[in-house]
């Protein structure tokens, strides 16, 4: 178990775990969110925005989707007092920011420096589409911000607009490199393979990643589309990844993955831009999912708790918030909505049911 203040040292089973908050009442220093099955959530993703400036064809239709009203949304005191209590009383040690898009989000560096000033301090990254980004990459960087995931499913500008119904690919580039030369390193590039649509490039993008020092991670599409058109056949399998990525002769990772979505190959004679050998990454939640050592816990932009990517309910800290509920009271029910968390996403159950929140509104 990762360990924060002295109080959790003294916790080593989950066990103990329920009997500590029972012994010292909800939140008598450093809880942990831990779900019936032994995990504990250390890493944070908070979507700040549903609204993005993109419309790419495996997320939303082409008109968009109604956004949601602006009083709906958390205020930027209200999503920084909740990543305060995550990480001063809840045992999150990392804080990844999302959207939709986060860099639409006009409070976005004042929301890093403020995370960046908590004790202990989290490890801070942000998922963006790249759009703008080399506007404010300094500035996040100077907010704190440690390091950028950007996607990028294409090198062809006119496939891009086709994905994205945009024509920013340009602006990505852009985004890519303000990145890597402000600092908010490791570069990471997020790719939606799709049959038929660009999983010809595989072995283009991993090498236009090697070449600019960022490291790539394939992710395996899945069903949180808000067309719910998805379909097992369209989806480019990790297996079908890896076969893509022959010539590149990859090898088994010597790090031990983790609680990390990705699984990681080493890429031989390649070293990334810190002169550590080059890796690439695949997230296969579909073919190969990693629910059993998950370690996510999700805010949305409206203040609800998302104990699972896939959940299909949903607890509502806003309305505590803006109740006037203290801290406590606050981490507590963000412990009982972790607490009913399930063992997976169970997309192979025939009782699947993909969730009413699309992936725009929940974020990575
Ligand atoms: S699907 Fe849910 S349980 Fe599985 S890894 Fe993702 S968030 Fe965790």
């Amino acid at each position: 178990m990762r360990v924060g203040t002295a109080a959790w040292e003294r916790i080593d089973s989950i066990g103990e775990c329920f009997e500590e908050i029972s012994r010292t009442g909800p939140v008598a220093s450093v809880t942990v969110l831990a779900d019936r099955f032994g995990r504990i959530a250390t890493d944070l993703r908070v979507s700040l925005t549903d609204r993005c400036n993109l419309r790419c064809t495996y997320c939303m239709p082409a008109e968009g989707l109604a956004w949601m009203p602006q009083p709906q949304q958390l205020t930027d005191d209200e999503v920084n007092r909740l990543v305060r209590i995550a990480v001063e009383q809840l045992g999150v040690t990392e804080v990844r920011f999302t959207g939709g898009e986060p860099l639409i989000r006009r409070g976005l560096v004042g929301i890093v420096a403020a995370a960046a000033r908590l004790d202990p301090r989290p490890q801070l990254s942000v998922t963006t589409n790249g759009i703008g980004l080399d506007r404010v990459a300094g500035a996040l960087k100077e907010a704190g911000l440690n390091r950028v995931n950007v996607s990028l499913d294409t090198l062809d500008p006119a496939r891009f607009h086709t994905l994205t119904r945009r024509d920013r690919h340009a602006d990505v580039l852009a985004g890519l490199r303000a990145a890597a030369d402000a600092g908010l390193t490791p570069v990471k590039i997020n790719t939606v393979l799709m049959r038929g649509v660009n999983d010809d490039e595989a072995a283009a993008l991993l090498q236009f990643a090697l070449d600019h020092g960022y490291q790539l991670r394939f992710i395996e599409q899945m069903p949180l589309d808000a067309q719910h058109q998805w379909t097992r056949a369209e989806m480019v399998t990790a297996d079908e990844i890896l076969a893509a990525l022959k010539p590149f002769d990859l090898r088994p990772d010597n790090v031990s993955r983790g609680t990390a979505p990705a699984e990681t190959w080493l890429i031989p004679h390649h070293v990334d831009a810190a002169g550590e050998p080059a890796r690439v990454g695949v997230i296969a939640s579909v073919t190969r999912p990693f629910c059993g050592d998950c370690d996510r816990t999700r805010l949305t932009a409206d203040g609800q708790i998302r104990n699972c990517l896939f959940a299909t309910d949903e607890s509502d800290l806003r309305k505590l918030l803006r109740d006037g509920a203290p801290d406590n009271e606050i981490a507590d029910a963000w412990q009982v909505a972790m607490r009913g968390k399930r063992a997976g996403h169970g997309i192979d159950d025939p009782t699947f049911l993909q969730p009413a929140r699309p992936m725009s509104a929940i974020g990575g």
